[in-house]
């Protein structure tokens, strides 16, 4: 998975190593592979001088990250592939993704789901019996977004994250456990949380970040939506 080493690669070359009907695993991709509310990539394979749109990534029940081709093809275990994604696609993720993060550090409360999308994202919170404002909400986010903060990462086990619940925000999304360490996404001193999504390097490229709307979704549950421009 090079995404998590550097969300920026576009390009990448590698091998199949598992190849049936529509779908195939690579011995390594920068192919985000849908999870935590983030959609999986989409790009292009070129193999054997043949260009092969890939339509979705998602991961398995071993977490292999699998690549859905648009047509069944003749692939084979060993064929070299050239790949690309969609990086317009991707880096509008990055950027609503990293922007979610800064909204949750604005709201103090548990999330409860969330869905990053092209045009708008949300999350939502589980509210308990507090009240929040959408002014009060834009503001504090523009007093965030006047700094230009670092986005880094910091690896920690299991244990420690154990030690440190406070640290999941998400309350319906289990954190990504890749070989027994969780990776940390730190947001200069706003927001750390354990997230196996990709984001971008500095809140300067998120752009503004606009409340579109909250919405009641139950009684103590509300839903905010987000977009950038
Ligand atoms: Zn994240």
């Amino acid at each position: 998975m090079l995404y998590i080493e550097n969300s920026y690669l576009k390009q990448f070359n590698g091998s199949i190593i598992k190849a049936n009907e529509n779908k195939i695993i690579l011995n390594k991709t920068i192919f985000f592979a849908k999870s935590g509310g983030q959609p999986g990539d989409i790009g292009t394979l070129h193999i054997n001088g043949k260009n092969i749109n890939i339509i979705d990534t998602i991961k398995d029940s071993e977490n292999n990250i699998i690549h859905i081709l648009e047509n069944d093809s003749e692939l084979k275990v060993g064929d070299e592939v050239k790949g690309e994604i969609d990086w317009g696609k991707r880096y509008k993720h990055m950027r609503m993704h990293s922007a979610l993060h800064i909204l949750c550090s604005v709201i103090p409360y548990g999330v409860t789901g969330g869905q990053i999308g092209y045009d708008k994202s949300r999350l939502d919170f589980d509210l308990k019996d507090n009240q929040i404002n959408k002014d009060e909400i834009q503001k504090n986010i523009n007093i965030l977004m006047e700094k230009e903060h670092r986005i880094d990462y910091q690896w920690i086990t299991l244990e420690e994250l154990d030690r440190q619940p406070e640290l999941v925000r998400t309350m319906s999304v289990k954190p990504p456990r890749i070989t027994g360490k969780i990776r940390l996404v730190k947001i200069g001193d706003i927001d750390l949380q354990p997230c196996g999504g990709t984001h971008v390097k500095n809140t300067n490229e998120i752009g503004n970040i606009i409340i579109q709307k909250i919405e009641n979704k139950g009684k103590k549950n509300r839903r905010i939506s987000i977009i950038l421009n």
